[in-house]
């Protein structure tokens, strides 16, 4: 199977080529020229397999280019003892509609690894055949949790190096403590003073700047993108849909065949985009329902048509989906009005931060995507109400796609079973979490908060985190929006 650019039709690339590179030299994104389908035979089978099994007989059907025994290897090693719990994304029904996916049990306590334990292996597979000897730079922008899993992917993975960009007030403590204890020989950490829009703006500059491309491969460097633009990410997030469905016909919820809803809190697009691609595979999906924080871009996109980055930043609780460029809907336009409108709006967008999709594509759109957003306050009552009405704890991110959800409910009285992805682990968000169930903000430090969520849940903290209290800060850097290409240069010491 040949991938395309959502810029251009007559890019051609084999799978590895489009996860070695990332991002298409036209700016556009890799996108596969046509999407292979699951029958309801092929996802029965499914539903008695492991989830490697699910995995590898999923992204076999995308990664052509990749051998079984590549693959098998690549999945093997990603979602092995790495992850807590056995069944990699457990399904936990909480009422009679909701059933939470659990996306958070790798190594760094959000759904990110569940496409970052795997992306360094393919990565390193894909470097292998389409480029020979060559040094992987990965580059990155983070929100907060991308970072942290990124490194902790690429950590020592021979032939890359990595260095991650987080906004300085834009993440947790927690999050940023994992960063910058960060081990390994070939990672580094750099604050920089902005939000994660300008993160994500100067890396895609960096990584499409001629001049630098070229001192990069004077050196045999070359760079290649761990963010959620690189298909290498999306496809391992396709299967974890369709292994909760899987799942669900486990349980004896659905019948193979029944639709079901997945809601998804949002940021870069790419998780729910996933899903998104799970259901052009045949998968039974009636809604997805695209949940936003009150950077309600994405809302606002979804009910009206109209893109429009020109408003107020906000930073939340729920810091991983403060975005308002959110990269991986031009997947979702090129899907449905092609190369030529996807040219046209993004053009748009450069020049004056926004677009308005046509009617027939907003229609198109319609069909499959509900969305809503909510405020801080809300995140934290959907907390607390969960908590005490079905005794389950979750973290701020994944509160947002529960409001959203019940709020969809209540309007539309639909009762089709839902999915809902669970992106964190509550403890990586302590001091909100807490302060949501306890009606009142604490004055404990960030390990002591893990500590009383702990107590007063029964909850126990993920073993990552508890043991970041004695790991050594390595990272301190801090720089300009316009400074990142020097911290690059100074990393690859070029
Ligand atoms: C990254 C992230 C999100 C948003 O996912 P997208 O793929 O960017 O939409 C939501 N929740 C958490 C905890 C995250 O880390």
């Amino acid at each position: 199977m040949n991938y395309l650019s959502t810029r251009d039709d007559n890019v051609r690339m084999t799978s590895s080529q489009a996860i070695a590179k990332g991002i298409s030299a036209d700016g556009g994104l890799f996108v596969p020229e046509e999407i292979p389908q699951l029958t309801s035979g092929d996802i029965s089978s499914l539903a008695g397999k492991s989830y490697i099994e699910r995995a590898k007989a999923v992204l076999g059907r995308f990664l052509t280019d990749f051998t079984p025994e590549e693959l098998d290897s690549c999945v093997r090693g990603a979602y092995g003892k790495n992850f807590s719990s056995e069944k990699v994304a457990p399904v936990v029904g909480i009422s009679d509609t909701m059933n939470i996916l659990e996306l958070f049990k790798g190594p760094t306590c959000a759904f990110k690894d569940m496409a970052l334990q795997i992306l360094p292996r393919l990565l390193t597979v894909a470097g292998g055949k389409t480029a020979k000897g060559t040094e992987i730079i990965i580059l990155v922008a983070t929100s907060g949790d991308t970072g942290k899993a990124a490194l902790e992917g690429f950590r020592d993975v021979e032939n890359t190096r990595i260095l991650v960009f987080y906004p300085s007030d834009g993440v947790s403590p927690m999050q940023k403590l994992q960063m910058c204890t960060q081990e390994g020989a070939n990672v580094a950490v750099s604050a920089i003073r902005g939000n994660f829009d300008d993160a994500q703006s100067g890396v895609k500059k960096i990584f499409t700047d001629p001049s630098i491309i070229e001192s990069l491969a004077n050196h045999n460097m070359a760079f290649s993108s761990a963010n959620s633009i690189n298909w290498g990410r999306l496809a391992p997030q396709i299967v974890y849909y369709i292994s909760a469905y899987c799942d669900l016909i486990g349980q004896g919820k659905i019948k193979c065949g029944d639709k079901i809803n997945i809601t998804v809190p949002t940021g870069n697009f790419g998780n729910i985009l996933a899903a998104y691609y799970a259901k052009l595979m045949g998968l039974p999906v009636n809604k997805l329902i695209c949940a936003s924080n009150s950077n309600s871009v994405l809302t606002d996109f979804l009910t009206t048509g109209t893109y429009d980055r020109n408003r107020e930043f906000h930073t939340t609780i729920s810091p991983s989906m403060d975005i308002l460029i959110s990269s991986n809907l031009e997947r979702l336009l090129h899907s449905v009005a092609g190369t030529k409108k996807v040219n046209e709006w993004m053009a748009s967008l450069a020049r004056t931060g926004k677009y308005t999709v046509d009617e027939k594509t907003f229609a198109a759109i319609r069909e499959t995507f509900e969305a809503g957003c909510c405020s801080d306050e809300e995140t934290k009552a959907a907390i607390a109400e969960t908590y005490r009405e079905k005794g389950y704890l979750c973290d701020t991110h994944t509160a947002v796609a529960v409001a959203v959800y019940e709020a969809y409910k209540e309007k539309t009285g639909d009762m089709t079973p839902t999915v809902i992805a669970s992106t964190a682990s509550p403890f990586k968000f302590s001091r909100a979490v807490l302060e949501a169930l306890e009606g009142k903000p604490s004055d404990l430090d960030e390990f002591d908060l893990v500590g009383r969520l702990s107590e007063i849940t029964g909850a126990e903290c993920p073993a990552p985190l508890a043991n970041l209290r004695n790991k050594p800060v390595r990272f301190t850097g801090c720089c300009e929006k316009d400074d990142m290409t020097s911290v690059v240069f100074d990393m690859l010491g070029i």
